[in-house]
Order: C-alpha cells, then structure tokens, then sequence
C-alpha cells in the first residue's frame, strides 16, 4: 500500500526538518551514546543519521520500514505511560514512502549487519554486509516521487533554520549524549557528552555562561530543573525558550505564560527571557497524543504544574539576587 503510506507521510513529514527529528529522536531511543548528523542542501538531497546505539536485527530491520512497526510499545497500556519518544511506528514507513532511503545496521551481538535500500516504499536491496554496530539510515532526496511537495519546499536559508531547531532541542534534552551537526561537509556543531548548562553554552555561546540561574523545584507530582537566562539577559526575539516533558521538546503557550509572568516587572518591554526548563511528571498524567507531530501536550491538572513553574522560576530569580 504505497499510497496509504505516502498519505500517511504528509502527516510526518512536512520538510527535511521532520526527517531530522524523527530520525534523531530514533538514536535516541536506541540508546545511543553519540549521534552525528550530516546534512547537504539544507536536507533536501540528504539527511543521514549514525548513531552508536542498540542497532536492529535483520527482521527487525526490514519491519522497521512497515507501518505501525514499533518496537516500543507492546499493549494497549503502554500508550498511557509512554517513556520513549517514539510510539506510533509511522516516522520509518513514511520517510521510507516519499524518500530513498539507506539503512545499515548491526546489533554488537551479532557478527554481520544489515543493508536495506527503499524507494518510494519499494525494498530494492536487502543483504547481509559488515557495518559497524549502531544504526546508519541516509535520507536522500526527499518528495523524489512527489513534485508537488517537493515545490513547497522553502529555500535553503529556511530549510536549515527548521533542521538547526530540531537538531538543538533534541541536543538540548540529551545533554548526556554527544552530538556532530555537519553541513556541506562543514563541521555547524560539535557537542561533547557533559552537563545541561556545557550544552546550553556550547549550542548558543561562551556569552550565556555567566548567565543562567539553575531552577530546580519538586514536589511529588512533578520535578522542574533547567536554567533561566537573568532578566537582563533578555532579548527582543522569541525562539530561545525550551519546554521539555519527560524530555520531550513541546509548546506550552500557558507554561510560557507561568514564566513570564516569574518575570514581571524585570523585563524591559517585549523581550523574552532564555529558558530550557525541564518538566518531569508521571506519564499517566499526561496526554501526548493530541498532535501527530507531537510537540503539544495536555496535562490533567494544568493549574498545579503552572503553579510549580511559577515558583521554581521565581526562586530562581530571587536567590540569585538578579
Ligand atoms: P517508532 O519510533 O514510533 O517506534 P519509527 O518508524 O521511528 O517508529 O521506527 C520503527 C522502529 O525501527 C523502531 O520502533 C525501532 O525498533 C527501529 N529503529 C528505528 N531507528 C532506529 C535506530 N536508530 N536504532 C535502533 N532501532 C531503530
Ligand atoms: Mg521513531
């Protein structure tokens, strides 16, 4: 059912972006140590992502690309405690519709790996081959077989700031892991493993150093910790404030709002502050499935993780006397 899976696709796959975060969010979930992305033309003729991570057997490397082939989730229960970030086991099917698509993986158990080739949803390789272990998948030209997607593409300059967005709230959650960003054989980003506030300078510059107050705040319903930027910090630009939930990037236009409002008085007018807060919360009292591509969320009691954000970034303004 190539058409099913090329419809499905226009869900998951908007732009080179989309790729990169599926992708990324897939390493990561392999338990990945390091993961290095390589980009050409903003994404649009290659997206490729190698990873040191659990790697898939051979099956599993072939049902990888079949719709609703997910490893992560094994019952019906497990959609409501939901701890990797993939679940649906649609993001590999759709690339794989719209793409041509490499995938070269092998388990450290096992002597050989797998190559894959897919086009347009069709395997056209299959074969045992030596590799190193972890997951090695290349994107290439992506809406190859699609001209009306590809024509909505926007240019590179645009294409890259979606794919730097991703790329930096994936580096952001996962401080623990290393990261590469190479585009046009350029070297963008090279992050090593260490600590949330190393990563939040080596991502955005040696001027946020002396800038970030740690927050940190729990009760035994939800956990705050992250940085905010010191009030005089602020900038005039919005793009540089970072949700996470259970380590999941999101919008929350009324969490923003219970950090602003940490903020008032303290700001000059329209500017925002720089945060990357990070929310920790039992999954049963969230709801992540409201959106396909999955950066919104619904909690079942708004009010009281509003309220616990208010208050970490609070004391985190005040105890830094700033
Ligand atoms: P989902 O992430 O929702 O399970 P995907 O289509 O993104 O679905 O991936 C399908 C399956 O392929 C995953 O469940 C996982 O088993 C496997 N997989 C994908 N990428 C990797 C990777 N980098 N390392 C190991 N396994 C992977
Ligand atoms: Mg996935």
């Amino acid at each position: 059912d190539a058409i099913a899976n090329q419809i499905a696709a226009g869900e998951v796959v908007q732009r080179p972006a989309s790729v990169v975060k599926e992708l990324l969010e897939n390493s990561v979930d392999a338990k990945s140590t390091s993961i290095q992305l390589i980009i050409r033309e903003a994404g649009k003729s290659l997206v490729q992502v190698i990873d040191d991570g659990m790697g898939m057997s051979e099956t599993d490397a072939r049902m990888s690309f079949e719709r609703h082939a997910t490893s992560k989730i094994r019952t019906s229960d497990d959609l409501f405690s939901i701890r990797t970030l993939g679940f649906r086991g649609e993001a590999l099917a759709s690339i794989a519709a719209v793409a041509q698509v490499e995938l070269r993986t092998r388990r450290s158990s096992d002597e050989l790996g797998s190559l894959i080739r897919v086009e347009a949803s069709q395997i056209k390789v299959q074969e045992a081959t030596a590799s190193l272990p972890g997951t090695n998948l290349s994107v290439k030209n992506l809406f190859f077989n699609v001209p009306a997607r590809r024509n909505f593409l926007r240019s590179n300059a645009v294409e890259m700031r979606h794919v730097l967005d991703e790329f930096q709230r994936v580096a952001l959650a996962n401080p623990e892991i290393s990261f590469a960003l190479y585009h046009n054989d350029a070297e963008v980003y090279n992050l090593p493993a260490g600590k949330l506030s190393h990563r939040i300078v080596s991502i955005f510059g040696k001027n946020y150093r002396e800038q970030l107050a740690p927050c940190q705040e729990e009760t035994p319903f939800v956990k705050v910790t992250g940085y905010i930027g010191k009030p005089e910090f602020a900038r005039k630009t919005r793009g540089e404030q970072f949700f996470f939930v259970n380590n999941r990037y999101v919008r929350h236009n009324y969490l923003h709002h219970a950090v602003m409002s940490a903020f008032e008085g303290l700001l000059p007018d329209d500017s925002y502050p720089f945060y990357v807060l990070f929310i920790e919360i039992d999954p049963v009292h969230i709801d992540i499935n409201v959106h396909p591509t999955k950066t919104e969320i619904k909690f079942d009691d708004e009010r009281s993780v509003y309220a616990i954000v208010l208050a970490s970034v609070r004391k985190a303004l005040g105890s830094h006397n700033i």
